[in-house]
C-alpha cells in the first residue's frame, strides 16, 4: 500500500542498489524520483530539484533523499548538494550525503577517509570516466598527481549489485595510479535505512489513521450525547406535542437541516429521498406512529452515517409516543368512567329520594286497610297484605341505604381537625343498646386527630363496628379491638372483632354495594354498610381493606393522611 509507503529522490548511481532493497522489503509501489548524478554542477535553478521530484516533496509523506555526493573530494562548501537546501513542508527529509554511509555506515565510512582510503561505489564506478575526465576535467596525466594527494587508496565498496568490476576498477586504479582494495559490503545498511524511513512512514499514516478516528469517535459521542440527552428528556415531556417538538429539535441539532418535520403518518406521504434529504419511519410495535422528514442537511456526505441515528431518535420518540397516547387514552377513559359514577350517583339520589314518597304512602294505605278493613279480610288476603307490607318496608330500608350511599359519596366534605376518638364514641352511642345487649366487650387503643368530616368519619366507624358486634356467633360474646399505627405519613386504624372471619376470595367483593356473605335470616343487613365504608375513607384520601381470617374473627383497616404539622 503505496499509503504505508516513504518517497525516494535518489542519485541515478544508485538506482540498482534502491531497486533491490525496495524489491526486498516489498515498497515497489514506493515513488521514486531520480536525478543526474554531479548534482552539484547543475547550472540553472530551473533544473532543480528536477520537474517530477516536486509532486513527491509537495506531498505528506516521509521522503528518504539519497544523494551519491560524488562532488569533487576537495570541492568548496559553496559545491554541497543541493539536496541539503530542499525543502519538504512539514516533513524532515532524510539525507545521506558521504558516498560510504549508505553501504558501511558513518563511523567506518570515517575511519575509511581518514586513513586515506577514496571510496568507489559501483554506480561511480559504472561511470567513472564521466565524472573524472568530463566533469572533474583530469586526464592520465593529471588524475595520478591529484589523487596521489587526496587518498592513498581506492576501496572498492562492493554491493553485489551488476558486475563483475574487475576490470574496470583495474582501470580506474591506474589511471588513478593508486592501489585498489575491493571490499563486499552487501546492502544491509541501505536496507536498514529504508527500513527505518518506511517504519516512520506507517507509523505516521497510522497515527493519522487513529487521530482521524479519534476525531471522528469524538464527533460521533458528541452527536450520541444529544441523542441521550433527548431519550432522557422524554420521560418528563408532558404530551405528545412536547414529543414530537423535542424530536424535531434534537433532529435540527444533529443534521443541521433547512427543514425538519413529523408528517402524522400518511401511507401516500412517501416523499423521495434526495442526497441533502432523508425520511426515518416513527414506529411502535410494526405500528406507523410518523414520519421525520429532515430536508436540507449541512452535510450531506455525512447522511449515510446520520440515518442510524435518526433511526436511534425515532425509536426512542416512537415508545415515548406510544407511552403518551396510552396514558391520554387512559385520562380520558378515566375521565369518562367518573362522569359516569357521577351520572349513577346523582341517579341513584334521585331515585331514592323520589321514591321515598310513594313507599311511604304504600306502607300507609298498607297499615290504613289493615286497621280499618283487618277483620273483614279474607285470610288470604291478610297474607297478601302482610307480604305487601313487609315487602314495602324492605324496600324502603334499601331506598334509605342508597340514599345514605350517596349522600356518603356526593354530600359535601367538611375538612376541619377532628379526634377520631370522639368519632368512636359517638358511633358507639349510636349502636349503644346493640352492644349492650350482646354483652360486648370494646377494647380501645387512642386513635390520632386527623382532619376530615366529623359525620362521615362517625359512620364509618358505627358501620365497621356495627358489623364486628353483628357477624359473631350467638354463642360468643364480641370482642372488638380498636387501636392506631402510624406508617410514614399514614395512620392505619384497626378494628378487629373475633367473628365469623372473612374468606379470602371475599376480600373485595364485599366492598361493593349490595354484595352480602349471608342471607337476612342469618344475619340482617342490605349490604350497604362497607361500600359506604370505603367511599368515605377514599374521599379522606385513604385505603380501606380486610385481612381475611379463619373463623376466629376478620381485620378491617383503613389509612388516612398524617396531617401535616
Ligand atoms: P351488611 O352488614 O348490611 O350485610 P356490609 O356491606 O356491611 O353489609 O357487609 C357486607 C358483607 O360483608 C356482610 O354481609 C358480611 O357477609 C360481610 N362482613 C362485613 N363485616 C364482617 C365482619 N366483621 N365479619 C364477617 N363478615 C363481615
Amino acid at each position: 500500500m503505496s499509503e504505508f509507503q516513504p518517497g525516494f529522490l535518489c542519485c541515478s548511481l544508485l538506482a540498482r542498489e534502491l531497486e533491490v532493497v525496495s524489491r526486498r522489503l516489498g515498497l515497489e509501489g514506493s515513488q521514486r524520483v531520480f536525478f543526474e548524478s554531479n548534482c552539484h554542477l547543475a547550472s540553472s535553478q530551473d533544473s532543480w530539484p528536477p520537474p517530477r521530484a516536486q509532486a513527491l516533496l509537495e506531498g505528506d509523506k516521509p521522503v528518504l533523499a539519497l544523494c551519491m555526493n560524488c562532488k569533487r573530494p576537495s570541492a568548496s562548501a559553496q559545491a554541497a548538494s543541493p539536496i541539503s537546501g530542499l525543502e519538504h513542508p512539514g516533513l524532515q527529509v532524510i539525507e545521506v550525503q558521504t558516498q560510504g554511509e549508505l553501504f558501511l555506515g558513518q563511523d567506518a565510512t570515517e575511519r575509511a577517509l581518514a586513513e586515506g582510503a577514496f571510496i568507489v561505489l559501483p554506480g561511480w564506478l559504472a561511470c567513472w570516466r564521466s565524472i573524472i575526465i568530463d566533469s572533474w576535467g583530469f586526464d592520465a596525466a593529471t588524475a595520478p598527481i591529484f589523487f596521489g594527494e587526496a587518498a592513498t587508496r581506492l576501496v572498492f565498496l562492493d554491493t553485489g549489485v551488476e558486475g563483475p568490476w574487475e576490470r574496470e576498477l583495474s582501470a580506474l586504479a591506474a589511471f588513478v595510479g593508486l592501489p585498489c582494495e575491493h571490499r563486499f559490503v552487501g546492502l544491509s545498511h541501505l536496507e536498514a535505512l529504508v527500513r527505518c524511513a518506511s517504519a516512520a512512514c506507517s507509523q505516521r499514516s497510522e497515527r493519522r489513521t487513529i487521530q482521524a478516528a479519534a476525531a471522528q469517535a469524538r464527533a460521533l459521542a458528541a452527536e450520541y450525547a444529544t441523542v441521550v440527552d433527548f431519550i432522557t428528556s422524554l420521560g418528563s415531556l408532558p404530551s405528545e406535542a412536547a414529543i414530537i417538538a423535542s424530536l424535531e429539535g434534537t433532529a435540527q441539532i444533529l443534521f443541521a437541516a433547512q427543514q425538519v418535520c413529523f408528517l402524522p403518518h400518511d401511507p401516500e406521504n412517501e416523499a423521495a429521498q434526495g442526497p441533502a434529504s432523508f425520511e426515518v419511519a416513527v414506529t411502535f410495535a410494526g405500528e406507523r406512529l410518523g414520519m421525520l422528514a429532515v430536508h436540507g442537511i449541512a452535510l450531506p456526505e455525512h447522511r449515510a452515517r446520520y440515518l442510524p441515528m435518526a433511526a436511534a431518535t425515532c425509536d426512542a420518540a416512537g415508545i415515548a409516543l406510544n407511552a403518551t397516547r396510552l396514558v391520554e387514552r387512559e385520562r380520558s377513559l378515566a375521565r369518562q368512567l367518573e362522569q359516569k359514577v357521577v351520572e349513577l350517583d346523582q341517579f341513584a339520589y334521585v331515585a331514592s329520594h323520589d321514591l321515598q314518597a310513594p313507599l311511604r304512602r304504600l306502607v300507609s294505605f298498607a297499615e290504613l286497610l289493615e286497621s280499618t278493613l283487618g277483620e273483614q279480610l279474607p285470610p288470604r288476603a291478610v297474607t297478601y297484605l302482610d307480604h305487601i307490607q313487609r315487602n314495602a318496608v324492605l324496600m324502603r330500608t334499601l331506598v334509605q341505604d342508597l340514599l345514605r350511599l350517596s349522600r356518603a359519596s356526593n354530600s359535601p366534605l367538611r375538612a376541619e381537625p377532628v379526634q377520631l376518638d370522639l368519632c368512636l364514641d359517638r358511633a358507639l352511642m349510636a349502636l349503644g343498646s346493640s352492644t349492650e345487649e350482646r354483652g360486648a366487650v370494646v377494647e380501645r387503643r387512642p386513635l390520632p386527630g386527623i382532619v376530615g368530616d366529623p359525620g362521615l368519619l362517625s359512620q364509618l366507624f358505627q358501620n365497621l363496628l356495627g358489623n364486628a358486634l353483628k357477624f359473631v356467633p350467638a354463642d360468643r360474646s364480641p370482642v372488638v379491638v380498636v387501636s392506631a399505627d402510624r406508617e410514614d405519613q399514614r395512620w392505619v386504624i384497626c378494628v378487629q372483632d373475633n367473628g365469623i372471619g372473612i374468606e379470602p376470595q371475599h376480600a373485595e367483593t364485599i366492598f361493593a354495594p349490595f354484595q352480602r356473605l349471608h342471607r337476612s335470616h342469618e344475619y340482617d343487613g342490605s349490604g350497604i354498610g362497607l361500600s359506604i365504608c370505603r367511599r368515605v375513607v377514599e374521599r379522606h384520601g385513604g385505603e380501606i381493606w380486610v385481612q381475611p381470617g379463619d373463623a376466629q374473627g376478620s381485620i378491617f383497616r383503613f389509612s388516612l393522611p398524617v396531617v401535616a404539622t
